[in-house]
């Protein structure tokens, strides 16, 4: 193997001479003299050294096997530790005896390394396991039992397991002759079959009948060999143990006596090689070994040490990220400390910084000092420091550089309902503004990138300058809060504004789509710039009619759940747009208060406006409120126009809900569906006697009424809706009929 490597690096050398030159390869012990290798050679007693450098190059090969030469072989077997071996019968060379003894080999069944034969006369190695000796029981040894009289020709020419105890120990051992005989299976069949053809031919019986015999000779001389052969193993092993323990009595003593710890000195590379070394040439080891290798080994073991106090640090400070993350998810379930930042941004905190640093307490210790009450007052004081940082460099990012107000009636730029920002990295919100498509002050904060496409985004503290402002969203926001005569920046304009209810009209969309005022934030990213007007209450109620907006409804049911897809299967879903259609304008009136809103300046692209459009600054009847309460804001609106004559409404088409997504993709061209874009119908069973319904839109759901449901929608399918509540239609033409009616 050397040899071939050697060659290789040549090859190479020559395509590369010019380049630095290599050390020439010198084989100092090669040019010895014979006289003096022999020498050295006859010293190490040990075939076993002779036979690894034979193999070390084609040099050593022909000098070591060479006719003059084997004296050094037959000197070192003579006089090989534990008695010397054996004399090898005429079959083996004394290098091929050396080979048979010392080499290792595959287990016969599992192929895993050992070093002696088991059984010297089978040629078998095994090892511990005991399902390689149970297979080699049953599968590879045969017993010529009962014994046939026919077979005592050619049964003596076979060798045998030459003790009872070469695959298993046992307290009574029996030697061969006198064991059981135990053959190879292959080499009983393959004798068998050639005794079998033999016997079919009288002429050549006789000659192997001789053959046989001359076989026997042979194989009595072998089976003698191996048997005083495993005899020397025995005891070789033995000496090996004796040999063991002694070297690590001794290596327990000198640990001592040098102050090292035993383990630590076993594991380095250095000792842990001498040791090995000592045990395989059955050598004890003495304190002058240890001495010339003393300062490699100090330098292993400094190693050592040093690596286990990192492993150490390491574990202890994994210890306190993990009691500082159970805190962190207790704050957040008992709702503490809200709004809470994320993770990262958490341990990023000076105080819990510091507590993730003290390395050495237990889990448990961290936990107990985290809740302590002063951690806990620093920690609070320290998030307040962090939400004013966090709030002026987000406000920064909305446009309000250095916002600063006297007025504790103001609300910080970042807390207003026109705060909506977008992650650059992940462009993604969580699952809870997933409605939205854009995230308020808490979502920032507590944002913490997804995987993109093609590579995971490592979690980082907060940053405002990863945020974008949501300009769709602020630009619809700021819209409707005007129309609604809110101030942004005024303390509780979130709740005002949900009083409002479901009457903002999308102006934008081809059909009057009715909004809840915040709906208007993810809605908003429909349109390129998006126009919406406050309705009237009864206005709205008509267009919306009995199918009110199902909050949170096309986000139930597009997760993953089994309930979802469930429900998605049942065909009972309508699409506002088809239903909810614009009526047509032939007239525009002149009288009535009207009041627009567009948040653009691009008008609606919807051909038949209905809607008169005026700035809601101008009031164009004395009668119309100034006043900024809410109840104004509901009376301060618009008046719609219509044509006597609204387009009659088809029979609604219900859809599952997949169709209706694609309905919406094909027709509309919307992508994402959401609440307003359909209506869940109520499915009626029809006839039934207790008059029970199923109400999909709501939460509660029956699962035993889940099947009849399902059979009646299927019947609804085949009879062209006809159980479909009835009253979707007639909803939808009373909206219309409403509707071209103009108001005064
Ligand atoms: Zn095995
Ligand atoms: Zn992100
Ligand atoms: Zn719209
Ligand atoms: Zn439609």
């Amino acid at each position: 193997m050397t040899t071939r490597r050697y060659k290789k690096r040549k090859t190479s050398n020559s395509e590369s001479d010019v380049k630095a030159p290599t050390l020439p390869r010198t084989s100092y012990i090669a040019k010895l003299p014979l006289e003096l290798l022999a020498e050295i050679l006859l010293y190490t007693k040990s075939p076993k050294d002779i036979l690894a450098l034979t193999r070390c190059s084609k040099f050593f090969c022909r000098t070591l096997l060479h006719e003059a030469n084997q004296y050094i072989w037959r000197y070192a077997r003579q006089n090989c530790l534990q008695g010397g071996l054996p004399e090898p019968c005429p079959r083996f060379t004394e290098s091929s005896f050396a080979a048979f003894v010392f080499d290792a080999g595959p287990c016969e069944i599992c192929d895993k390394q050992v070093n002696f034969y088991s059984s010297f006369g089978l040629r078998v190695r095994l090892c511990a396991d005991r399902q390689c000796r149970r297979a080699l029981h049953n599968r590879k040894l045969h017993v010529n039992h009962p014994p046939k009289d026919a077979y005592k020709v050619f049964e003596t020419t076979l060798p045998v397991v030459e003790r009872s105890d070469c695959f298993e120990n046992s307290p009574f051992v029996i030697q061969w002759p006198n064991t059981e005989a135990v053959y190879l299976y292959s080499d009983w069949s393959r004798a068998l079959q050639e005794y079998l053809d033999m016997s079919q031919k009288p002429d050549t019986l006789e000659g192997y009948i001789d053959l046989c015999s001359r076989r026997s000779a042979q194989t009595k001389m072998y089976m003698e060999m191996c048997v005083a052969l495993h005899a020397w193993r025995k005891e070789y092993a033995e000496a090996q143990n004796l040999v063991k323990d002694v070297n690590t009595k001794f290596s327990k003593g000198l640990a001592t006596r040098e102050g090292l710890n035993f383990w630590d000195m076993m594991n380095t590379p250095t000792y842990s090689l001498l040791m090995k070394q000592k045990n395989a040439s059955l050598e004890e080891i003495q304190y002058l070994d240890y001495k010339t290798q003393e300062a490699a080994i100090a330098a292993e073991l400094v190693k050592v040490v040093e690596s286990r106090s990192r492993r150490a640090h390491e574990a202890g400070y994994s210890t306190c990220r993990r009691a500082v993350e159970k805190h962190y998810n207790r704050l957040r379930a008992l709702k503490q400390e809200t709004p809470l930042p994320s993770l990262p941004s958490f341990r990023g905190l000076p105080t819990i910084r510091q507590i993730q640093q003290s390395v050495g307490q237990s889990e448990k210790e961290v936990d107990t000092s985290l809740q302590s009450q002063p951690i806990q007052t620093l920690v609070h004081s320290e998030l307040a420091r962090f939400h004013l940082e966090a709030k002026n460099s987000l406000a920064a990012i909305l446009g309000f550089q250095d916002w600063k107000s006297p007025s504790s009636r103001k609300l910080h730029p970042a807390d207003r309902l026109t705060a909506r920002f977008q992650c650059r990295t992940c462009h993604r919100v969580e699952a809870k503004y997933k409605d939205f498509g854009s995230l308020d002050y808490a979502g920032a904060i507590m944002h913490s990138c997804s995987v993109t496409l093609d590579k995971s985004v490592p979690q980082r503290p907060f940053k405002a300058a990863r945020f974008e402002k949501d300009t769709k969203a602020i630009t619809a926001i700021s819209s409707l809060l005007e129309a609604c005569d809110i101030s942004e920046d005024e303390k509780g304009s979130h709740e005002l504004l949900s009083t409002i209810g479901p009457r903002v009209l999308c102006l934008s969309c081809d059909a009057q789509i009715i909004l809840e005022p915040l709906d208007v934030i993810g809605h908003s990213h429909r349109h390129k710039s998006m126009s919406l007007v406050i309705l009237p209450q009864d206005e709205a109620s008509k267009i919306i009619g009995d199918h009110p907006l199902s909050h949170g409804l096309a986000v139930r049911l597009t997760n993953k759940g089994k309930i979802s897809l469930e429900m998605r299967k049942f065909k009972v879903y309508m699409c506002r747009h088809c239903m909810q259609v614009k009526p047509r304008i032939t007239s525009i009136p002149t009288t009535g208060m009207a009041a627009e809103i567009t948040s653009g300046n691009t008008p609606s692209t919807s051909a038949p406006a209905a809607i008169t459009k005026t700035n809601v600054s101008i009031n164009t009847d004395d009668s119309a409120p100034t006043d900024t309460t809410l109840k104004a804001v509901a009376d301060t609106t618009i008046r719609k126009v219509h044509s006597p004559a609204a387009e009659p409404c088809r029979k609604p088409a219900t859809y599952i809900f997949d169709g209706l997504r694609s309905h919406l993709k094909e027709l509309h061209k919307i992508d994402s569906v959401r609440d307003e874009d359909f209506i869940s119908s109520v499915v009626k069973e029809e006839g039934g006697s207790d008059g029970n319904s199923v109400d999909i839109i709501g939460n509660a759901w029956v699962k035993s009424t889940v099947t009849d449901e399902r059979k009646s929608t299927s019947d609804a399918d085949s009879g062209v809706g006809s159980k479909i509540d009835v009253r979707i239609v007639a909803d939808v033409a009373a909206a219309v009929a409403v509707a071209s009616t103009p108001e005064v």
